[in-house]
């Protein structure tokens, strides 16, 4: 399956998320979050495609690493590409986190023609952060987060439960 990327994966990345990860950097994003960090990222048509085999053999090399985060660009543009990365990775024992600018609602919306390829990747990621970059809600004491209206959310447990469920240790 076709995945486009901004650029190369990110190893050893200590700041998306606990642990040394791996960080997977969608291309594409709808959100316009004002102030957004990355906004090379948002073309649909911009960074390059790559199969995502090659992803997931790259994962698979990689030592010592605790997990992957897929983050953009909007992971969730992709969501059929990513959750054969995500699954592969929990299958050799990785943790998987994702960013999103939609919330956890929007992406589980009953009318959102996505909804069973988002919960197919929902089901194989363990923390989401979701939520647009809102500038005046910046706080660069917040871990793993760049405003503070974003949750950091227990997805298993959210989705078993049919209710959010915020992963209180990061989220002091
Ligand atoms: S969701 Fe992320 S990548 Fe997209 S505009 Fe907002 S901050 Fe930027």
């Amino acid at each position: 399956m076709k995945l486009r990327i901004a650029s190369p994966i990110t190893t050893d990345s200590i700041v998306d998320g606990p642990g040394l990860r791996a960080v997977v950097w969608t291309q594409g994003c709808q959100h316009n979050c004002r102030g957004c960090h990355n906004p090379k990222t948002h073309s649909l048509v911009g960074g390059f495609e790559v199969d995502t085999k090659d992803i997931i053999e790259e994962i698979k090399s990689l030592k010592l690493h605790k997990g992957i985060t897929l983050s953009g660009g909007e992971p969730f543009l992709q969501p059929e590409a990513l959750e054969e990365i995500a699954r592969e990775s929990k299958n050799i024992g990785l943790d998987v986190w994702a960013y999103t600018g939609f919330t956890f609602e929007e992406l589980l919306k009953n009318n959102n023609p996505s909804y069973l390829k988002n919960l197919s990747l929902l089901n194989n990621i363990d923390v989401l952060v979701d939520g647009k970059f809102i500038e005046n809600k910046r706080d660069i004491n917040l871990k793993f987060r760049g405003s503070s209206n974003q949750r950091i959310i227990d997805v298993k447990r959210s989705l078993e439960s049919e209710k959010i469920i915020l992963n209180e240790e990061y989220m002091k």
